[in-house]
């Protein structure tokens, strides 16, 4: 099958899209987030082979945010294997990200490592093994687009951690139920650098492309993991990825991806491409409006999707 023309595909979708340039709103409950400007657009799609496509702020970093758990998911995946799995589900979650309420019901063992609380346990499993596991990601991240200059946003960080009451609550109630190793205050430390990393849309494709590739990174040869734990992983993505609208995103975009509050989403087409758009202003499940209307128009207009 001969490859769409992504280059005319990318700039198609961004004449397009821009009267809705600016639309959802912007997270502000991690104040840092609040200054960025909702009209930023950018689309990257990198394929296995080897080319870029970019549109728009395809090249301006922005704080990942929730993107950071795909990765922090894979190196505990790395790390553990199917043992992960006794301290995290894998089931979608129908509540919001940052929900409390299955917790108690399900005895501290969150739905999945795309939630906040499965984050959490995840972050705890890299600090276990990692003196710190903030550098580790910023490190795996770095590996994994050949960019060195890739780093935590510091004040992102510490704007979280000044408003982190809620995702301290859900790590101090799984240590009550036994499910986190470390001290709950040192995890929420990790999480809120780990999700204040900053990256571009293009990084941000290349560094996912290892799941649409086999398990290899394509930027460094480097197998990360196996091609069966980057089904698993994608899969993971597919069901659980963007929360509670996963249901809708799969309908509407049909391809296994991962959302942060920071506007991000990243998506991947196995053996073709990896995809990040970025638009900062959220839809009331905490995923960018219109960059899943830029993922939908993609897979529309290419007639690309897993299905
Ligand atoms: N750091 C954010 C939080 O924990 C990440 C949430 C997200 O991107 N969905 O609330």
């Amino acid at each position: 099958m001969t490859s769409p023309d992504y280059a005319s595909i990318l700039d198609e979708i961004y004449r397009d899209l821009r009267p809705h340039f600016g639309r959802g709103r912007v997270a502000d409950y991690i104040p840092e987030l609040a200054n960025v400007r909702a009209e930023h657009f950018g689309m990257a799609i990198v394929t296995v082979d080897g080319h870029v496509y970019r549109s728009g702020d395809a090249d301006l970093r922005f704080s990942i945010q929730s993107i950071s758990k795909l990765f922090a998911c894979t190196l505990a995946f790395q790390l553990l294997g199917d043992s992960l799995w006794d301290r995290v589900g894998r089931e979608p979650s129908g509540n919001a990200f940052n929900s409390l309420v299955q917790l108690e019901f399900e005895a501290g063992k969150p739905r999945n490592p795309f939630i906040n609380a499965g984050a959490l346990v995840v972050t705890d499993v890299l600090c276990r093994r990692f003196v710190r596991a903030e550098t580790a990601l910023v490190e795996f991240v770095r590996r994994l687009t050949g960019e060195p200059s890739i780093d935590y946003d510091l004040r992102v960080a510490e704007s979280e951690l000044a408003h982190a009451e809620r995702n301290r609550a859900m790590a101090h109630f799984m240590a009550s139920f036994g499910n986190m190793d470390m001290p709950a205050d040192a995890v929420i430390d990790a999480y809120c650098r780990q999700c204040a990393i900053s990256m571009n849309c293009v990084e941000l494709a290349r560094a996912a492309l290892f799941l649409a590739n086999g398990g290899v990174s394509p930027a460094n040869g480097e197998q990360v993991v196996d091609a069966s734990s980057a089904k698993r992983l994608s899969a993971l993505m597919l069901t659980c990825g963007t929360y509670d609208a996963a249901g809708d995103f799969v309908y509407r975009v049909g391809l296994p991806a991962k959302s942060g509050v920071g506007g991000g989403i990243v998506a991947v087409l196995p053996g073709e491409f990896a995809v990040c758009v970025w638009s900062p202003g959220l839809d009331p499940t905490g995923n960018s409006q219109v960059g899943q209307m830029a993922l939908e128009w993609l897979t529309t207009r290419t007639g690309r999707s897993i299905f």
